[in-house]
């Protein structure tokens, strides 16, 4: 399912963006980033805009808008606090996994309730024991009847406390060689018997937006809500989603490490030292032009996976993944350039160049840690290149 956005539509989308993130998520961000506190009353106009079915088809309420407008949207977003954007993050990877490989009955019963965002999605994947690995994971599902039981438990879980339906990853058949023809996937709404929201976690940076572990105890979902009505496919169906999740890191990468280069930019022309503006001094300049060098490497690579996924293209992962790993790195290493042009300012939490330097590393762990990405960007080659 490929969609295309044309220009008009996509500049006036990224355009109602960029002013609801300078109206009414600038000025909230840094303080809420601080005190952890949760953007309750940016759900609305985010659902008013339609952000919670960027990518569902229109014939089940979204807007099928295409990747590169997708990418658009979580780099101004990000742009404006990280947080944000994960709000729509998982839920998207969720619509997604529902568009791709759901039932007919899946894709009605679902879609347009995430489209809405009267379901806020999310992805359960990662486990206590199971991250890079995981094919390890370790949570059951066991049919009985005309339901499943699940048992286990699910770590680092966004949305997990304000979101209300879950793509979940069980293991239906433990013994299955290899391990992940044992796989499948479960769409679980709240509330269901025997699920509960685990501890909140207290995070370095991506603060606002909730974490939480999921717990699964005995938890009784209908049989229907096996995606695609098959065992064995959830790994299959997971790694397709993560795919585009791929592409809104790398985007959220670019937005920060944008944001983070245009207030060291800003902030060089006002500080004065040794009689001038700091701009002045050549040290500075190298670099603010690497910083802005770099960012723009990573808006293409990410652009072009984009591009590549709206052209129909198969597979991504290897562009996804590229474009993953350099924009994470850059954001990192232009956060931290940018507070080292604020000075001792920089390290002072009134300045928001301090939050873009904490949520930086998150893009560069999350959605597959960067040492996994070169993993999948090296099985890709040397399948490429193959003699
Ligand atoms: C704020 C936050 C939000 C998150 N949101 C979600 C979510 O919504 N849903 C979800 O399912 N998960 C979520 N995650 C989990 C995230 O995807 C995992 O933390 C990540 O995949 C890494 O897994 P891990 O933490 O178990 O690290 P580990 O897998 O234990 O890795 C530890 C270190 O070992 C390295 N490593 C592991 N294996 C290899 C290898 N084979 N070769 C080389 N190096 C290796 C890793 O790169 C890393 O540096 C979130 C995490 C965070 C911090």
């Amino acid at each position: 399912m490929t969609f295309t956005t044309d220009t008009d539509t996509r500049n006036q989308i990224v355009g109602a963006v960029r002013e609801f993130v300078r109206r009414e998520v600038e000025p909230i961000a840094q303080q809420y980033d601080n005190e952890d506190i949760y953007p309750e009353q940016l759900i609305e106009p985010m659902r008013d805009m339609g952000l919670f079915g960027i990518t569902i088809p229109p014939e089940f309420g979204g807007m099928g808008l295409d990747y590169t407008t997708f990418a658009m949207i979580f780099e101004e977003l990000s742009k404006g606090w990280m947080s944000v954007s994960g709000i729509i993050g998982t839920h998207h990877i969720l619509g997604h996994i529902v568009a791709s490989h759901g039932t007919d009955q899946q894709k009605a019963k679902f879609l347009p309730r995430l489209a809405s965002g009267e379901l806020r999605g999310g992805l359960a994947l990662t486990e206590p024991e199971a991250g890079s690995d995981v094919q390890n994971l370790q949570t059951t599902a066991v049919k009985d009847g005309e339901e499943y039981v699940l048992n286990g438990s699910k770590m680092f879980i966004t949305n997990a406390e304000h979101g209300n339906a879950f793509a979940v990853l069980t293991k239906t058949d433990p013994d299955a060689e290899p391990r992940h023809r044992g796989m499948s996937c479960f769409i679980i709404e709240k509330p269901s018997t025997g699920l509960e929201v685990g501890q909140h976690l207290d995070k370095l940076g991506y603060r606002g937006l909730d974490s939480c572990e999921l717990l699964f105890n005995d938890c009784r979902v209908d049989a229907d809500n096996l995606v695609g009505a098959a065992e064995g496919q959830g790994f299959k169906h997971v790694m397709s989603g993560l795919e585009t999740g791929r592409i809104n890191v790398a985007a959220r990468a670019v937005g920060v490490a944008t944001a983070a280069f245009e207030a060291a930019v800003r902030y060089a022309q006002q500080r004065e030292t040794f009689g001038e503006p700091i701009a002045s001094h050549q040290a500075i300049q190298l670099k603010l032009a690497d910083m802005a060098t770099k960012i723009q490497a990573a808006r293409l690579l990410t652009y072009d996976a984009a591009a590549k996924k709206d052209a129909g293209q198969p597979r991504i992962d290897l562009e996804a993944g590229m474009a993953k790993l350099f924009a994470s790195e850059v954001c990192g290493e232009v956060t931290l350039e940018a507070m080292r042009i604020h000075g001792g300012y920089g390290y002072i939490k009134d300045f928001n160049v301090e939050r873009y330097y904490r949520d930086a590393p998150l893009m560069i762990i999350g959605e597959g840690t960067n040492e996994i990405q070169k993993l999948v960007i090296a099985r890709r080659l040397l399948e490429q290149y193959a003699i």
